[in-house]
């Protein structure tokens, strides 16, 4: 009797714990993670993936912006392709990854890429007074990362919620379109790519056809709703990115999935384009429109 009370507790409890979880963390993990080659690490609040050799993704599967950063390194050195949300310690997984002296550097500098930033000393900033302005920390952003809905799972031990902010950092090395970072056998070309944000920048490793697209192009909404995005800016950005197709075998987004075929660039071109002359019908919630092309879709005001 009191066997099958214990057994009916715990089948309650679980289908509470289910019910309370977000609608988005329900269809975790996404199917095309399987296909990929997970390194094991000891932070169960990442999961990294090895993408090619030397280039690691480092998946932030437990928030709803399911953010991911990259760990590039060539033969001198490594570079940080963003530090994620700063809910947990990136630095100590990347320590893991490479013994080679770590440079960061941000597809943009919206909070949950430059969460980590604080515990690096060597750090490229793009010459903009947006990203000077983010480089000063905020706690407004941080915080609504954690609103109901956010989460999926629980978050690291002695996580403290209520003192969550991004931390300010320290930029070292100004950088401008066209600049090239050699970190020794690879060298990454820095294309500014205004529009999500006026920082935002794609990475081309050019002996390796891949191009690190951030917030610019991933497989899901992207966001272009915020006051900072600059529609003209964004669909010039995109043209300049469809433009490399021929030269890149791989596209390596800052959300949801970390690998994306090349083709989707044009697609994007057509898709924003035809958004803007009125053309595609919006789905509308909270405010914001919803055009949807697919595996991807625009967030707009
Ligand atoms: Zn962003």
């Amino acid at each position: 009797m009191k066997c099958t009370y214990i057994l009916f507790l715990v089948i309650c409890l679980s289908l509470h714990a289910a019910a309370q979880q977000p609608q988005w963390c329900k269809k975790l993990p996404r199917p095309a993670y399987a296909k990929l080659e997970r390194v094991p690490v000891a932070d169960s609040w990442f999961e990294v993936y090895k993408i090619r050799p030397g280039v690691f993704a480092i998946y932030e599967p437990h928030q709803l912006e399911e953010v991911i950063s990259y760990l590039i390194i060539g033969s001198n050195r490594a570079l940080l392709f963003d530090t994620g949300m700063g809910i947990s310690n990136i630095k100590a997984v990347v320590e893991t990854l490479t013994r080679l002296s770590v440079s960061v550097l941000n597809s943009h500098t919206h909070n949950d890429h430059v969460g980590d930033n604080w515990r690096f000393d060597d750090i490229y900033g793009m010459d903009t007074d947006f990203t000077r302005a983010n480089a000063r920390g905020s706690k407004q952003d941080a915080q609504a990362e954690l609103a109901p809905g956010e989460l999926c799972g629980s978050l690291p031990k002695g996580f403290d919620a209520e003192a969550y902010a991004t931390k300010p950092f320290h930029i070292t090395h100004w950088l401008h379109d066209g600049d090239a970072i050699d970190l020794g056998g690879r060298t990454l070309k820095v294309i500014a790519t205004p529009g999500h944000t006026p920082d935002a920048i794609a990475l081309l490793d050019t002996q390796n056809g891949l191009l690190f697209t951030g917030d610019s192009f991933y497989l899901g909404p992207i966001y272009l709703y915020r006051p900072e995005t600059d529609l003209d800016a964004y669909v010039s950005s995109m043209q300049r990115l469809a433009a490399l197709v021929p030269r890149v075998q791989l596209l390596l987004p800052s959300h949801n999935l970390p690998v994306a075929d090349p083709s989707y660039l044009p697609k994007v071109v057509t898709a924003i384009q035809r958004v803007r002359q009125g053309e595609v019908k919006a789905i509308s919630t909270d405010g914001k429109h919803e055009y949807v092309f697919g595996d991807f879709s625009f967030l707009m005001q």
